[in-house]
């Protein structure tokens, strides 16, 4: 029983080892063919694959050894061989360059949990996704793919996403217009929001200030260059209207044809303000709100232009305030500008819508009339009515604040048509006009023609000369004898003239207007001034001349001069003179002028000793109220009453009031003009015992007045 039992164990041992051989070869084959698949998939599979062996140091991780790596590795990071390398020598610097990926590697070297990331590596300038784990202490295994292309369309997208997001009210629209999207700016500006708007055509925004050609230049700007951009008027949700800034571009697709249309807008209405506002400041007179010189000049440009085409006439009113300066200077600027705000309306109110009226600044206004007859004299007559106009209606009384004021102007007029003028040289002509409308005594108005043209530059000659004059010394006192009723010098009268190189000897009657308006009778006066002081120092030193008086012509100009006081005094200190010798002659109209100030200046000089005289007595307003005010010396009959005593009965009474009045307001009178013996005995008949004329002597340089200065 034995036997069989070992036998047959013997057999069932031999069956069972190779039964347990055929498995073993069975299951090697099938690791064979697990490992053949797994390490084909490892080989070929997409994502890169690398298995590690991590090198610790005092139980941190250092660095990573390469122990095997797939065919995706070197095609994603471009390493080459690398089995066997540690990480740091594969890829120098990565440590420093991309610190996390390295704390990544090691964190889970250490505890063996898998992390996944989607990291910029610096080392090699790409994105990668990066998932690691840690099949067995000491290893960890990292399959990563780059992720780059998808993290630049990403960013693409979130780039769209925030533009279209931006200040700029944006909307999409189909290839027929119709809208697909729009944006939170959009509905800010607008007032519609996406549900308002989608599906709508963008005409919903029309304001109708644009017209249809507009549209249709818009449209064909689009087909020809694939975008427009403009300015336009939109309308919002709310009705308001606002101008915007309109940009449209045509999205075309692979095939060319338009398959979209962006447009972009922007509310610019602060800036449509702040250009209204630069233009109204550049372009209008802030006082008035009339157009100002630039604004005339350009549209004078244009109106010259017209009228060569048109061959009708247009015309320049040069309009100029009379004696604006003394409302100003004596009622303050509020005064002058109130007058001035009035006058700019009135102007106004006397022209038609088309006319310009403009101000050049201070008290000058620029009228242009445009489309006149094309016949110069019918032209003429209809310049000359609205000239009259603004005549008449600027003479009417205001009122400023609670004062009324009265003034009158005077007006230049010039026509124009076509180019034969230039600009300037119109504004020349119509500004010439007004100048003569004022030496004809203003508040009238003159046309302009040649001869204003000649006159006005012998008259710039005259003042180059004049100045010339002044530098080169050329000019002289004479002096005229002032006696007493018998006949003796009390003392003369200055008169200055012009040694004119070419024009010889020159009296002030020619120039001295011309020193006035120019200024430069304020040197000149001063020279006179200088040279009496001079010449009365120089006389106080002899018994027979030391109680001589020396009259001085004082012009308004210089008169006016804020530091006329200081001046006198500083000449009188210079020269020595004897103030009470010193004698100025002043006309009523320059006193008037500004009673106050009048009154003020005097007195200041009359604590020196100066005196005064009131020159051409009789001629001017006569103001007496005034004259008694005024603190004067004498009364200077004027020549004309002199000249005709003897046959015109008024003019002697009038002399005997003179006298009359001066006797009642104590002071002394005097004849200018005296040349013959009836005329003097008239005079002192009348009461008159002072005397100045060719009868005494007529005005000589200064030695003359001792010899041979007597007729
Ligand atoms: P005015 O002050 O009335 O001067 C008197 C003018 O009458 C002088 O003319 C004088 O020559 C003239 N005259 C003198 N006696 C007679 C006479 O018997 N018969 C006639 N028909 N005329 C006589 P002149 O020197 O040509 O001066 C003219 C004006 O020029 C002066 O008038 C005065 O207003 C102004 N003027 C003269 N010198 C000066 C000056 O230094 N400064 C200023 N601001 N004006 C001056
Ligand atoms: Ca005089
Ligand atoms: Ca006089």
């Amino acid at each position: 029983m034995t036997d069989i039992t070992t036998l047959n164990l013997g057999e069932e041992v031999l069956a069972l080892l190779a039964e347990a051989e055929l498995e073993r070869k069975e299951t090697e084959q099938a690791l064979r063919d697990s490992e053949q698949l797994y390490r084909s998939l490892f080989e070929n599979m997409l994502n890169g694959f690398a298995y590690c062996r991590v090198l610790f140091e005092q139980g941190q991780a250092q660095d990573f050894i390469y122990l095997s790596v797939n065919n995706a590795f070197d095609t994603l990071t471009g390493l080459g061989q690398v089995v066997g390398k540690k990480v740091s020598e594969v890829i120098p610097g990565i440590r420093e360059a991309d610190p996390a990926l390295f704390e990544i590697y090691a964190r889970v070297a250490l505890s063996g949990i898998p992390e996944y990331v989607e990291i910029y590596v610096q080392a090699l300038q790409r994105w990668f996704s990066i998932a690691v784990y840690s099949p067995s202490f000491e290893h960890i295994v990292v399959v990563f793919d780059e992720i780059s292309e998808r993290k630049k369309a990403e960013l693409e997208l979130r780039i769209a996403a925030t533009a279209f997001e931006a200040q700029e009210g944006i909307m999409v629209t189909d290839a027929d217009t119709v809208i697909m999207r729009v944006n939170r700016a959009f509905t800010e500006i607008t007032g519609y929001t996406a549900e308002d708007a989608v599906g709508k055509k963008p005409n919903m925004l029309k304001s109708g200030y644009n017209d249809a050609v507009f549209f249709s230049d818009m449209w064909q700007g689009i087909q020809r260059d694939g975008k427009w951009q403009g300015e336009i008027w939109n309308r919002r949700k709310t009705g308001e209207t606002f101008p915007g800034w309109l940009t449209i571009t045509a999205v075309a697709g692979d095939d060319g044809s338009i398959t979209h249309y962006v447009g972009t807008l922007t509310d610019i209405t602060q800036r449509k303000d702040a250009e209204t506002e630069i233009r109204q400041l550049a372009f209008f007179d802030p006082l008035t709100g009339l157009p100002n010189r630039r604004l005339l000049l350009d549209r004078l440009h244009q109106a010259l232009l017209v009228s060569a085409r048109s061959q009708r006439q247009g015309a320049l009113l040069f309009i100029d305030l009379d004696n604006f300066k003394s409302l100003n200077d004596n009622h303050g600027h509020d005064q002058g500008d109130l007058l001035l705000k009035q006058v700019a309306q009135r102007i106004v109110s006397c022209v038609r819508e088309v006319d310009t009226v403009a101000r050049m600044g201070g008290d000058e206004f620029v009228v242009m009339l445009e489309n006149l007859s094309g016949r110069y004299q019918e032209a003429i007559v209809q310049a000359e009515r609205v000239g009259g106009k603004i005549l008449s209606t600027l003479n009417q009384p205001y009122s400023l604040g609670k004062c009324e004021h009265r003034s009158s102007t005077s007006i230049g007029v010039t026509l124009f048509d076509g180019q034969k003028f230039s600009i300037g040289e119109l504004l020349k002509q119509a500004d010439l006009a007004m100048y003569q409308a004022k030496m004809a005594g203003r508040n009238t108005l003159r046309l302009f023609n040649l001869e204003m043209l000649a006159a006005s530059e012998a008259r710039l000659h005259l003042e180059e000369s004049l100045r010339e004059g002044l530098r080169r010394d050329q000019f002289i006192l004479y002096y005229q004898p002032q006696v007493d009723c018998d006949g003796l010098l009390t003392g003369a009268e200055a008169l200055v003239r012009w040694q004119h190189p070419c024009h010889g000897l020159m009296p002030p009657g020619e120039f001295i207007s011309l020193a006035e308006e120019t200024g430069l009778i304020l040197p000149l006066g001063n020279w006179v001034l200088e040279t009496v002081c001079r010449q009365l120092a120089d006389w106080s030193t002899q018994k027979m001349t030391d109680q001589l008086t020396l009259a001085v012509n004082v012009s308004a100009r210089q008169f006016h001069c804020p530091d006329f006081v200081e001046r006198v005094f500083a000449v009188l200190d210079k020269t020595g003179a004897n103030p009470r010798r010193l004698r100025f002659e002043l006309t009523e109209s320059l006193l008037l002028d500004n009673v106050d100030e009048s009154i003020a200046k005097m007195t200041e000089l009359k604590t020196k000793g100066v005196t005064f005289a009131l020159d051409d007595f009789g001629v001017g307003y006569s103001s007496l109220r005034y004259l008694q005010l005024l603190p004067l010396d004498q009364l200077k009959i004027d020549v004309s009453f002199v000249r005709d005593a003897l046959t015109d009965t008024n003019d002697a009474a009038i002399i005997r009031t003179i006298v009359a009045l001066g006797q009642t307001l104590g002071l002394g009178v005097i004849a200018e003009g005296v040349e013959t013996k009836a005329q003097c005995d008239l005079l002192a008949k009348l009461g008159c015992h002072a005397f100045q004329g060719y009868l005494f002597g007529i005005p000589l340089p200064v030695e003359a007045l001792w010899f041979g200065g007597q007729k």
